[in-house]
């Protein structure tokens, strides 16, 4: 566990840390709305002021860094997203800013370490960390991600919330539950984006029961589950209730940081 001094605002402050059980030391304070959901899990509410501008009309590469220390200033919220080599990250950013050129989707699991940070509507950042594989990668490699997106958590005080992308087109993954926590232990406010939810593959269950499933094994081990959304990139399912929320979360920070 590591002290998140250097950022103001801590997910705490914001209330969107989540808790797992047992709780060792409860410190989330996040606002509670009547709990309840259609699929019978629970979820962590948040009192989120109503989503102003979640249109994207501006996209722009800026910069690829090879270390945090090289990234653009952090003086614009900014949202991290994560998630196992070929999940669907570079077609997520192409299909939330209508851009199919912007990220370089790629068939080859990408082995390099980059950070690069695409500005939204001159007033934002979408960042793209280096996808995970831990269950190939050697524990170096292991070792190298954790410390490399640590830092990352760590030094960026204007992180908002990270995108944790799970494929839904997959049975769970027990790497992917081992990030969220990992997440929740490191007080990372984030959410799951379920990906490739039009996307069914033969000799594999529905999406429905993978991302039922993924819920399931986290449920195991948490209280309440972050907020999930499930999406495409094929279709566009999912994107504008994920650009919502994000337009939300934006709005909390600017109010918690004026
Ligand atoms: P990344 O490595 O996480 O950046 O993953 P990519 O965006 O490069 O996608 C990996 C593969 O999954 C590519 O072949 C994409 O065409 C495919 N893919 C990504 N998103 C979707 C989706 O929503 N639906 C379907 N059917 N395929 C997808």
């Amino acid at each position: 566990m590591f002290q998140m001094a250097t950022r103001p605002l801590t997910p705490q402050a914001l209330g969107l840390a989540c808790s797992r059980v047992p709780p060792a030391r409860r410190v989330r304070t996040a606002i509670r709305l009547a709990a309840g959901s259609s699929d019978g899990f629970q979820y962590m509410q948040l009192d989120l002021p109503p989503p102003l501008n979640s249109n994207i009309r501006k996209a722009e590469f800026i910069k690829s860094s090879t270390r945090v220390a090289d990234c653009p200033p952090d003086k614009l919220p900014e949202f991290a997203l994560i998630g196992r080599s070929n999940v669907g990250k570079s077609s997520l950013i192409n299909s939330l800013t209508r851009n199919d050129k912007l990220a370089k989707v790629s068939k080859e699991p990408g082995m390099t370490k980059l950070i690069n940070h695409y500005l939204i509507n001159d007033c934002w950042y979408l960042v793209d960390l280096p996808g995970y594989g831990f269950a190939k990668a050697g524990k170096s490699n292991r070792e190298e991600w954790l410390t490399f997106t640590k830092d990352f958590f760590i030094q960026r005080e204007n992180l908002v919330s990270v995108l944790l992308l799970v494929d839904s087109s997959v049975t769970p993954q027990q790497v992917d539950a081992d990030c969220a926590n990992w997440l929740a232990e490191c007080e990372v406010p984030f959410c799951i984006v379920f990906t490739k939810i039009d996307n069914r593959k033969r000799d594999m269950p529905p999406n429905a029961q993978n991302v039922r499933a993924f819920k399931q094994l986290m449920a195991a081990e948490w209280e309440e589950l972050p907020r999930c959304f499930e999406t495409s990139s094929r279709t566009g399912a999912g994107r504008s209730e994920l650009l919502g929320y994000v337009a939300s979360l934006r709005e909390l920070h600017i109010r918690a940081t004026k």
